[in-house]
């Protein structure tokens, strides 16, 4: 089959070559893939992949969603169906898999990560984590569902489950995660305020339904978010930017708001600011992923068509350097496609 294979780190490491169909191993189901989002790990397995257990030559790709092509005996799935992955193999044993917290699983493997990922015809996993899809569901949207929509969908309703007419920042809209935090917290009844260095981005955000867009190259973040609050501060920061963000992200919050993190794209470092914290109340968490449980919410609003990925570009798998490239230069306003038709 033809597979987008990382053989060493850099960018002219991912080789777009012949690599043979995944046997599936006893369980597990085969898919054939049919369209795949890159995200933000896609870039670091490929560049620095440090603290990641695995070994090369590894089909890349941690999300996707396809044709089940081969169905273990009593899984419930049928060959033909359409289906969505769940990009986690986790193991069903351990206590968080027990609690229904598959990301914490002990024994966690992520397909694009630990084992071959999606950016190739065919990929097995665990049939546990694969989710059938009504026969009328758009493949491509679906291949760019989880990654994006499944980590803000913890972040907003997990822990600390956002409200209806709270205010949330999101920072740095136009990456997958921030675009699809900003669909489910409008969805959710919430007022949302963007920020980017992108005017452009920032009018893609208000015409989406964002209540205000702050430009950070000319703008100053936290002042102007106390006054688009009336001096109050914003119930609840999303943040993903790390360093170069954060102490904006703590100055926006009111008293007694919280700031959910699921990614440092700009450092993981930044002043942690305790007087801040303690004087004031504010929580600070991480989240990253999300529950089968979880998705199956998120995958059943999406089947009932109330929800789609916003896709920024579609990219064949012959073409897989260039989708790299476009999302490496974050360029993009929503999710980087690549299709396997
Ligand atoms: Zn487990």
């Amino acid at each position: 089959m033809q597979a987008a294979v990382l053989e060493r780190r850099g960018p002219a490491g991912l080789v777009l070559r012949d690599f043979p169909v995944p046997q599936p191993a006893e369980g597990e189901a085969l898919i054939r893939v049919h369209a795949v989002g890159l995200n933000r790990v896609d870039l670091y397995m490929r560049d620095v992949g440090v603290g990641i257990t695995h070994a090369l030559p590894q089909v890349q790709g941690v999300e996707g969603a396809g044709i089940v092509a081969h169905a273990p005996p009593g899984s419930g799935l049928r060959v033909g169906q359409k289906a969505v992955l769940y990009s986690v193999a986790f193991c069903g044993r351990c206590r968080y898999c027990l609690a229904g917290d598959q990301p914490l699983c002990l024994h966690a493997s992520i397909i694009g990560e630990h084992r071959h990922g999606t950016l190739a015809e065919y990929v097995a996993l665990p049939a546990r984590c694969v989710l059938p899809l009504p026969d009328d569901a758009d493949l491509q949207a679906a291949g760019a569902l989880m990654t994006g929509h499944l980590t803000a969908w913890r972040m907003l309703f997990g822990k600390r489950p956002l409200r209806m007419g709270e205010t949330l920042l999101v920072v740095g809209i136009g990456g997958g995660v921030a675009v699809a935090t900003l669909q489910l917290a409008l969805r959710a009844g919430a007022r949302v305020i963007v920020t980017s260095s992108s005017d452009e981005k920032i009018a893609r955000a208000v015409a989406m339904g964002a209540n205000a867009g702050i430009n950070y190259g000319r703008e100053k973040v936290a002042e102007r978010v106390l006054q688009l609050t009336g001096g109050e501060g914003v119930d609840m920061v999303v943040d993903s930017v790390g360093e170069k963000s954060w102490a904006d992200s703590l100055r926006s919050l009111r008293r007694g708001g919280r700031i959910v993190t699921c990614g440092a794209t700009t450092g993981s470092n930044p002043p942690v600011e305790l007087q801040r914290m303690f004087i004031r109340q504010l929580e600070v968490y991480g989240s990253t992923g999300g529950s089968m449980e979880e998705f199956r919410q998120l995958v059943a609003l999406f089947a009932q068509g109330a929800l789609s990925p916003v896709i920024d570009s579609r990219f064949p798998l012959a073409r897989v350097n260039e989708a790299f490239g476009r999302l490496q230069r974050g360029e993009q306003f929503g999710k980087v496609l690549v299709t396997i038709p």
